[in-house]
């Protein structure tokens, strides 16, 4: 008897330990759109900054992109859009692209259909209330995604875009402008979206990477475009 529990206790941890895994695999997902690097010869990027807007940061950010004259897609929160919809819309106005990061920020496993429909919806009304008007795609809070919420998001025809460069995730990366600068340019490719979190005081030195990351990126020769310009190039 023992035995048999022992056994049991051994096997849910192993399924959740699988089913953690397999919600967290960046270029994998059970249903519906997704996409981790655009299929393109031509060297094109996506700048993708996850979280916010905060009133904070949003400013030198813009500021940063129209001196280069570089579009760029933020996965926003909707709750963080509500909150700061003054800068929200001034990165709508620039011309950027808005992406739906959830409305909370919570991870999107485990959980009812109506919670995450509802994190969907409310999270794209807050976007639309910045005055968004083009194609509304989703990146997972965490880059979390297991049954449902790609269930959820292949019903409303949403694609989930992941990315395929994550300097951040390094912390040795993280903690220098110029690493982050060099780990890009040592994995870029043609297609390529890069992921970095600009919006929160933590982030100096990833902000301090923007301008740089733009320059050394140019001189590669490559040019700069929003996600969805990215998939149908
Ligand atoms: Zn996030």
């Amino acid at each position: 008897m023992k035995k048999k529990v022992l056994l049991l206790f051994v096997l849910v941890l192993l399924t959740v330990a699988v089913l953690w895994r397999l919600s967290s695999l960046r270029n994998f997902q059970i249903m519906g759109k997704l996409v981790t690097r655009a299929a393109c010869s031509e060297k094109v990027v996506a700048l993708t900054f996850d979280d916010g807007p905060t009133g904070e940061y949003t400013d030198s950010i813009l500021t940063v992109l129209a001196d280069y004259k570089v579009k760029a897609t933020f996965f926003v929160t909707g709750r963080e859009v509500e909150e700061n919809l003054a800068p929200a819309r001034q990165i709508v106005e620039q011309g950027h692209e808005l992406g739906n990061h959830s409305y909370s920020h919570s991870r999107l496993i485990f959980k009812w259909p109506a919670t995450i429909r509802h994190e969907l919806e409310k999270a794209d009304v807050a976007i639309r209330s910045a005055g968004y008007q083009g194609q509304i795609n989703f990146r997972p809070p965490y880059g979390k995604k297991l049954f449902v919420l790609p269930w959820c998001l292949a019903q409303m025809g949403k694609t989930t875009v992941m990315w395929d460069i994550e300097p951040e995730t390094f912390p040795e990366v993280a903690a220098s402008a110029d690493l982050i600068v060099e780990h890009v340019i040592q994995r870029v490719q043609p297609g390529s979206i890069i992921l970095l979190h600009l919006m929160y005081k933590s982030r100096e030195e990833s902000r301090k990477a923007l301008p740089k990351l733009i320059e050394a990126l140019k001189q590669q020769g490559y040019r700069f475009a929003t996600v969805t310009e990215l998939l149908s190039s």
